[in-house]
C-alpha cells in the first residue's frame, strides 16, 4: 500500500515537473512561425537612406504564436486578412512601400492549429503600422500588451484611434515580464515608432529568440545598424539597436527578423513548430 502511495506521488510530481522548465517556473511550450503577408517594396532607399536608390525588394510579413503553459500569446498581427481576397494585394498610397499580398489568412493558419481567437490570452504587437497591427479586431477579448506611448500616439486628422477604446489593454511602460517568470518579455524599443516593442522568448530546446518587430527590417540593415527614413526618432532608434544588441550576446539569442524573407524561407512554418 506504501509503495502504491508512493508511486502515485512520484507520478503526480512528474506530471507537475512536466509543466515546469528547470528552473522551477511555468514556461513557453511552443511557437508557432505564420506567414502573415508576402510583398514587394518598390524602392527600398526609404530603408536605407542614400543607398539601393530605385531597387526593389521582396519582403514577407510575420506573425508569431506563443503557447506557454499559462496561456497564449499573440505577437504582430499581420497585414489584415482581407488583402487575402483581393486579386491584386493592397498597393501602397507611396509606390515605394511594400506592395503586400496575402497568400494565407491569419484566421485559417489559427483554425488549422484548432485555436480560436477567443483562446488567445495576449495580444501583443510590435507597433501599430497596419502590416503589424492589421487584425488586431478579430481578437477583442484578447488583452492587448502595447506601450503607453504607441497607444496614446496621436493619430492623423481623421483618422480613428489606433485601438478601440473598449478593447482590453496594458499599457506598458518600458519592459515587461508577461507571464512573470522571464520566458516572454517585451522589450521597450521606441524609435521605428514612438511605442515600437521587441519579443524575448525563451523557448525549452531552441534557446532564447528576439522577435524584431520593425527594429530592423532585414539582416543587412540590423548588421549596418542603418535608419530608416520613416523612423519617428533616429537617436531612440540607434539605442534600441544597441539595447537589444546587448540582449542578442548576454542571451546567446537568435535574433528573428519580421520582414526579412531570406531568414523566413529557412524557417519551419506553422503547423510545424519551435519548441
Ligand atoms: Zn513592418
Amino acid at each position: 500500500m506504501t509503495r502504491k502511495i508512493l508511486a502515485a506521488l512520484i507520478s503526480l510530481f512528474a506530471a507537475a515537473c512536466a509543466q515546469f522548465s528547470t528552473h522551477g517556473t511555468p514556461a513557453v511550450e511552443r511557437l508557432y512561425v505564420m506567414n502573415c503577408g508576402e510583398g514587394v517594396a518598390g524602392d527600398i532607399s526609404r530603408w536605407t537612406p542614400g543607398m539601393n536608390e530605385g531597387k526593389t525588394m521582396a519582403f514577407v510579413d510575420t506573425c508569431y504564436l506563443v503557447k506557454h503553459a499559462n496561456g497564449w500569446l499573440l505577437w504582430d498581427t499581420g497585414i489584415m486578412d482581407a488583402v487575402a481576397g483581393m486579386p491584386d494585394g493592397l498597393k501602397p498610397a507611396d509606390p515605394k512601400a511594400v506592395h503586400w499580398k496575402r497568400p494565407k489568412t491569419l484566421a485559417a493558419q489559427l483554425a488549422e492549429l484548432g485555436v480560436k481567437p477567443s483562446d488567445i490570452k495576449y495580444v501583443a504587437i510590435s507597433h501599430t503600422h497596419a502590416d503589424h497591427s492589421g487584425n488586431v479586431n478579430m481578437f477583442p477579448a484578447s488583452t492587448l500588451l502595447v506601450q503607453k506611448a504607441e497607444y496614446e500616439w496621436p493619430v492623423p486628422a481623421g483618422q480613428p484611434p489606433r485601438f478601440k477604446p473598449e478593447h482590453p489593454v496594458q499599457k506598458l511602460e518600458g519592459d515587461y515580464d508577461v507571464f512573470g517568470d522571464g520566458s516572454v518579455r517585451i522589450l521597450s524599443t521606441p524609435g521605428h515608432t514612438p511605442g515600437h516593442q521587441c519579443l524575448l522568448v525563451k523557448l525549452p530546446k531552441t534557446g532564447t529568440v528576439v522577435l524584431s518587430g520593425d527594429l530592423a527590417h532585414f539582416k543587412d540593415n540590423w548588421d549596418s545598424r542603418r535608419v530608416p527614413s520613416m523612423n519617428t526618432s533616429a537617436d531612440q532608434t540607434t539605442a534600441s539597436m544597441q539595447k537589444v544588441a546587448g540582449v542578442l550576446a548576454q542571451e546567446k539569442a537568435q535574433f528573428w527578423i519580421n520582414h526579412d524573407k531570406a531568414q523566413r524561407d529557412s524557417m519551419k512554418m506553422s503547423p510545424q513548430y519551435y519548441e
